[in-house]
């Protein structure tokens, strides 16, 4: 099925709603076919625009869904509705298939105490959840060949990586050289939410679009990251929108 595209600052994002991305990936599975899904925002843009490796593995992605209030907000300036797609929730529905179906499953990323409590979580919560194998996100760049081969050997049909963007696309990126019908997903501080270290915004910020607020409340660190980020993607999204407005 051909895919349905916009591109946003250049960069590609899926137009699908929730389900059907899920029904996208599971026929996938089913197939194995291995993907690259990206869950975008306005900061993995932005470090994608300083680093021209990062850049080419988002613009490959064989998905990319509007993670980010930002993504969404920029395609409704050009008319398009999309619904937002929160990583997290598409990332639990993924294992939610892989359950269902038996499929195997593994996780690298988080420090070691989160990665063990979400890995206990996630098999308490699906009782038919094959992890075949975890590993915390915090290994030395030689290591790293050893980590990827031993994912490859867990033979696994779908892998999460929480290291943070950039860091865990090159990690999937090595990963697809060894196992390429596998279905890869970054998805950043998701197992430290699992894990139950970080909390998750409560509904109101979520269906209000505003998770991100709610989290820089909570860890404060990340102010840095968006007010690096966001008054100029807002600023070249609005551009973008005016020049294709001119355009029609
Ligand atoms: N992390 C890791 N190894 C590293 C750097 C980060 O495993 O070398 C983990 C970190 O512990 C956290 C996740 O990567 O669980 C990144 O979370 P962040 O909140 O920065 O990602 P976001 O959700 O903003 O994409």
């Amino acid at each position: 099925m051909d895919r349905k595209i916009e591109k946003v600052l250049g960069y590609n994002v899926d137009l699908l709603s929730f389900d059907d991305a899920i029904d996208i990936v599971s026929e996938n599975m089913r197939n194995f076919k291995g993907m690259h899904i990206v869950t975008i925002n306005p900061e993995i843009i932005e470090l994608a625009n300083n680093n021209t490796f990062f850049s080419q593995i988002i613009k490959n992605a064989d998905m990319v869904i509007p993670d980010g209030s930002g993504i969404k907000l920029a395609l409704s300036l050009r008319g398009i509705e999309q619904e937002q797609i929160p990583g997290i929730d598409f990332a639990k529905e993924l294992l939610k298939v892989c359950a269902d179906f038996h499929y195997r499953v593994a996780l690298v990323g988080a420090k070691e105490k989160v990665i063990q409590t979400a890995v206990d979580r996630i098999n308490a919560e699906f009782d038919d959840i094959d992890i075949c194998y975890f590993h915390n996100g915090y290994f030395t760049k030689d290591k790293e060949e050893e980590i990827v081969k031993q994912v490859a050997d867990s033979n696994p049909r779908f892998v999460l990586v929480a290291l943070g963007a950039p860091k865990q696309d090159f990690f999937i990126k090595k990963c697809k050289e060894y196992m390429p019908r596998t279905v890869f997903i970054g998805v950043g501080g998701s197992f430290d939410v699992w894990a139950g270290e970080v909390d998750r915004a409560p509904e109101f910020f979520r269906t209000m679009g505003c998770e991100w607020i709610y989290r820089t409340y909570k860890q404060p660190e990340r102010i840095k990251r968006i007010y690096k980020t966001l008054p100029a993607f807002l600023f070249k999204v609005i551009i973008e929108a005016l020049k294709k407005k001119g355009k029609k």
